[in-house]
């Protein structure tokens, strides 16, 4: 018996994923163009990526339809997947070349991991709320992310055993930049690192380190979570 689909609710599904995702790479386009490169964003393999990596895909399913909104998001346990801005602005300062190891301070939902991914050589990306770094790696797996290694820990120690790194990226706020990812750094790395008190505004700076010592410029003012060195309760 011949058995026509047309009715069928099944078939219908797949058409519909599939212009939700059109929606969402318009809506990426859009954000590239009116945040970012408006505000001054020139690079264009940073703004490369930011157009290509599903940002929807790294918030909770009910926050998907704000995933391309000019702002933070909250991804539970307290924490938040940073501003589009931030993100590409952070990812340019660093100026990432295709053949680096990148330390990523921080995974959250993985976003800004997956972004560096596409630029760099490998990422490696320390968590310390445990059950965040299990979504955010199984994310990044789902997606295809293969070059980027997470681990759930405290960033503080930063990631001995893959040092040195060519750049590092804190998406947490110490007080003080860490001397761990100071020594992890290779000569000539480059850190992006927001410094600053837990209730207040922490200034974004840029590390070089030379021979004499860090080259220490402050880029950006801004509100970052706390580096902390113990998960938050639950
Ligand atoms: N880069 C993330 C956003 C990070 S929000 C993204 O793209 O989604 C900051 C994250 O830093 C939070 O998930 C928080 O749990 C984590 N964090 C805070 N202190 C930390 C530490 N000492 N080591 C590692 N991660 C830490």
């Amino acid at each position: 018996m011949l058995t026509l689909g047309g009715c069928d609710p099944e078939p219908a599904r797949p058409a519909a994923q599939a212009a939700e995702e059109v929606a969402f790479a318009t809506s990426r386009v859009r954000m590239v163009r009116e945040q970012i490169a408006t505000r001054g964003i020139t690079d264009g393999r940073v703004l490369a990526a930011m157009a290509r990596v599903p940002r929807h895909e790294f918030v909770p399913v009910g926050g998907r339809s704000l995933a391309y909104e000019d702002g933070p998001l909250p991804i539970g346990h307290g924490q938040t997947i940073s501003q589009p801005y931030i993100v590409a602005f952070m990812t340019a300062a660093l100026d990432p070349k295709p053949g680096d190891r990148v330390l990523e301070i921080g995974t959250g939902s993985g976003y800004q991991a997956a972004v560096l991914a596409g630029l760099v050589a490998e990422v490696y990306s320390i968590e310390i709320v445990a059950p965040l770094a299990q979504r955010a790696e199984a994310d990044l797996q789902r997606l295809g992310y293969g070059n980027v290694k997470v681990r759930a820990g405290d960033g503080y120690r930063g990631w001995p055993e893959a040092a040195p790194f060519d750049a590092i990226i804190v998406t947490c706020a110490p007080e003080h930049v860490p001397q761990a990812l100071v020594n992890q750094l290779k000569a000539g790395g480059r850190m992006m690192v927001p410094v600053g008190p837990t209730d207040g505004v922490q200034e974004l700076y840029l590390l070089r380190k030379r021979p004499g010592g860090l080259e220490t410029r402050a880029v950006l003012p801004v509100r970052f979570v706390p580096m902390v060195t113990k998960g938050p309760p639950g």
